[in-house]
């Protein structure tokens, strides 16, 4: 595996394979890999010839409140997880040659980047379509693999690569979750043992709204109660939004009649913990809810 630094390196790596018909596959990630990535660096694996795994802690996408210092870098770990897969190229960028001085241009965002995280987290997206941008324009994948875990993240992307053109296929991974539901992430790491029990809540109070829409009820606003219902019982946990969306525009459902996305966000302790759950109607009689048998 080859450990690439500068991004013009990385550029000509790329140039040399695409000449060669090579496809390229990306993951951009920002490192501290657990099993959620190692599933989209496997999925990857199979769809491309040449796998490169972006590992880079993107300032742009972090507030001024937030943990861009203490963000996890465990790089050796990282890298050995990425050999062990068959990677064939880290790509490990510093913040200097990604936002040079005289860096300028950022990507604006579309309405779907508006609500949500978009609300809690104000330059969050806009840092990371700017960085998504830069990476395909670097590393020059056909494909590129993100997590269902960062729902909001997926469809802006989506919308992203469509509107500029960047013609990358995207493929969205589902959520890699722990035994009791947690969705594995990064931040995970940052929770009290206690907290860490508390965590799963989020998940519980999607799985209760999902129960409520498998009997048959389509009144969002009853569905969004059965899930504040699960969190309340939990007062370490703090509601930032718990939601149910149109999985295309992420705007809220009155009634669910089709495909909806629960979405959810709280705060423990320190953490902000998200997660999501899609439920697919294709027949009244045959609902089908992500997580159910
Ligand atoms: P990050 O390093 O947190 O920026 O994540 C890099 C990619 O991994 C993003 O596309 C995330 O959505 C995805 N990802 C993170 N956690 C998970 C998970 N638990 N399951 C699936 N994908 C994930």
């Amino acid at each position: 595996m080859k450990i690439i630094r500068s991004p013009n390196a990385m550029a000509a790596w790329s140039e040399g394979f695409i000449r060669e018909g090579v496809k390229i596959g990306l993951v951009p990630t920002m490192g501290a890999l657990h099993e959620g990535h190692r599933a989209l660096i496997r999925e990857a694996r199979l769809r491309c010839d040449a796998l490169v795994v972006s590992i880079f802690v993107n300032p742009t996408q972090f507030g001024p409140q937030e943990d861009l210092a203490q963000y996890p870098r465990p790089i050796s770990q990282d890298q050995a997880l990425c050999r062990k897969e068959g990677v064939d190229v880290c790509f490990e960028p510093t913040v200097k040659t990604m936002y040079p001085s005289g860096f300028q241009t950022m990507v604006t965002l579309p309405a779907i980047a508006r609500r949500w995280e978009g609300e809690a987290r104000p330059h969050h997206f806009s840092g990371v379509a700017t960085v998504v941008t830069k990476l395909f324009g670097i590393v020059r994948p056909l494909i590129a693999l993100f997590g269902q875990k960062d729902f909001q993240q997926s469809v802006l992307v989506r919308q992203l690569v469509k509107d500029l053109d960047l013609g990358v296929e995207i493929v969205v991974h589902p959520t890699v979750r722990e035994a009791d539901g947690l969705a594995l992430s990064s931040r995970n790491i940052y929770l009290s043992p206690d907290d860490r029990i508390r965590a799963a809540t989020l998940y519980k109070s999607l799985r209760a709204g999902a129960g409520v829409i498998r009997e048959g009820m389509t009144d969002g606003a009853t569905v969004q109660n059965a899930m504040v219902q699960v969190v309340k019982k939990e007062p370490t946990l703090t509601i930032d939004y718990l939601a149910v969306c149109d999985p295309t525009t992420l705007e809220p459902l009155s009634y669910v009649n089709s495909r909806a996305v629960l979405l959810g966000a709280v705060q423990l302790g320190a953490v902000r913990l998200i997660d999501n759950l899609l439920v697919a109607f294709p027949r009244r009689s045959s609902s089908r809810i992500e997580g159910f048998s």
